[in-house]
């Protein structure tokens, strides 16, 4: 591996920062900037004209001190081995800020998914199933939907998997469709996670949320079910887009309806003509109280930072905020919840499937909520009082949570051999 592209030299940045703080031993530092393991994969699929067509993908577990390795797969034209090292690494961190009871993993494969038929795509699908199967397993690492897969892509790998060991695995992947071993409530759970995590920020800063003012970047799964939460809780949400259009009414939207009748469909919000047409990034320097970025990565830049006039931003999206974004919102205390632990709620209901799996004993959608709400409500305390304690930003005290929780669990199984 070389000396790192912009996104995990970013990640190894924000592992010093804590491991300074945390006054980290040196050596640990060392093992924690690097992945456990990373495996490329190159492998071929046969196109429906017949060609053959070839791919690279990647399945990187960062650490496993805490548990089996969990982490999305995404399909994506530019990602790298480099790439999803970093994501691998947050993912580390998100779970042991959870305190669930795993390590971060990533996977990829460099493809352009709209380039491809269905019967491609699962073939795609099913090869590189077989290809990581050598590192992946309910046991040992996880993998769950990302960018450019979804639940019918993840019920593919588990019968690829299933396939192959002769015996149904439903543990092996999780974010499955609830008839396949997947879990109510985990389509929602990032979006409600986000809206838990708001909830607590706005009692420390004493912000009503009931009538507040709420702009939503993106309208998919995050940001979308986000909004619509926000909504039935008494918030109005007056700004939302997606990737080509975004709209605007000081007296709030009807999410609920544009959800049903915009959120990934063709034309998107574009369609809607009943509120002021504004652009991106008009979007998120509108007069608010709550911005929530739930879409890409790097939209609140140094260009904008000081632009932005929410008093509280919570990241449904990975990594939407830059390093020089956060040293300008933190000087002008914006709080900022991060990503890692924002948007954590998916990961924390991937959790609950796959212990619903391995138990083969399947929960109400109300209990799935319950505990998600708790364990949310349970990260955000702990990282509160670690940025009161440490009097940091809140990105950085969730790291340190993160990378103690994993450090402590190395030190305590001790040094193999
Ligand atoms: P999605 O594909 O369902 O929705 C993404 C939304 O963003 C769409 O409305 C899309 O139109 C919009 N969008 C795309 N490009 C945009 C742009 N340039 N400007 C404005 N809007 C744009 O994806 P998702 O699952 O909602 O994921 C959103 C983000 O949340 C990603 O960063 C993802 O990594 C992160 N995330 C998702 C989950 C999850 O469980 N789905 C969990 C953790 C983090």
């Amino acid at each position: 591996m070389s000396h790192g592209t912009p996104i995990l030299n970013m990640a190894r940045e924000q592992l010093a920062v804590a491991a300074k703080l945390l006054d980290l031993d040196e050596g640990l530092h060392q093992v924690l900037s690097r992945p456990k393991r990373a495996l490329i994969v190159n492998f071929p699929v046969e196109l429906d004209n017949g060609e053959i067509a070839a791919f690279e993908g990647y399945r990187v577990q960062h650490n496993t001190s805490r548990g089996p390795t969990k982490g999305g797969i995404r399909f994506h034209p530019d990602v790298d081995v480099e790439e999803t090292t970093a994501l691998a690494m947050w993912m580390t961190w998100k779970c042991a800020v959870a305190n669930i009871p795993y390590g971060g993993a990533k996977g990829s494969v460099k493809v352009d998914t709209k380039k491809l038929s269905k019967r491609e795509l699962e073939k795609l699908a099913r090869r590189y199933a077989t290809e990581i199967n050598i590192v992946i397993g309910e046991r040992g690492d996880i993998p769950a939907p990302d960018i450019g897969t979804n639940g019918q892509v993840m019920a593919w790998i588990m019968d690829t998997i299933s396939m192959q060991v002769g015996f149904t695995t439903p543990g092996v992947v999780t974010g499955k469709p609830v008839a396949l071993g997947g879990s109510e409530g985990r389509v929602e759970a990032t979006g409600r996670g986000c809206i838990v995590a708001m909830e607590e920020a706005a009692k420390h800063l004493d912000l009503n949320l009931n009538g507040a003012k709420i702009v939503v970047q993106g309208f998919g799964n995050v940001g979308g079910i986000a909004a619509k939460i926000a909504e039935d809780r008494g918030a109005k949400i007056v700004g939302i887009s997606d990737a080509r259009c975004a709209i605007y009414n000081e007296n709030g939207l009807p999410i609920n309806e544009l959800f049903q009748k915009y959120s990934g469909k063709d034309g998107g919000l574009a369609e809607y003509k009943e509120a002021q047409q504004i652009s991106n990034s008009e979007l998120l320097e509108l007069s608010c109280d709550v911005l929530i970025p739930a879409a890409i990565s790097a939209q609140i830049t140094k260009e904008n930072a000081d632009k932005i006039k929410a008093k509280l931003i919570v990241e449904g999206a990975n990594g939407p905020t830059t390093p020089e974004a956060d040293h300008s919102l933190s000087d002008r205390g914006v709080l900022v919840v991060p990503d890692i632990l924002a948007n954590a709620g998916g990961v924390i209901v991937s959790y609950f499937e796959w212990v619903q799996d391995l138990q083969n004993f399947f929960w109400e959608e109300d209990h799935v909520n319950t505990n998600l709400d708790r364990i949310m409500r349970k990260s955000y305390a702990d990282v509160h009082r670690m940025m009161n304690q440490h009097k940091t930003d809140m990105r950085t005290a969730a790291l340190m949570i993160g990378v103690k929780r994993v450090s402590d669990a190395t030190t305590m199984r001790g040094i193999f051999p």
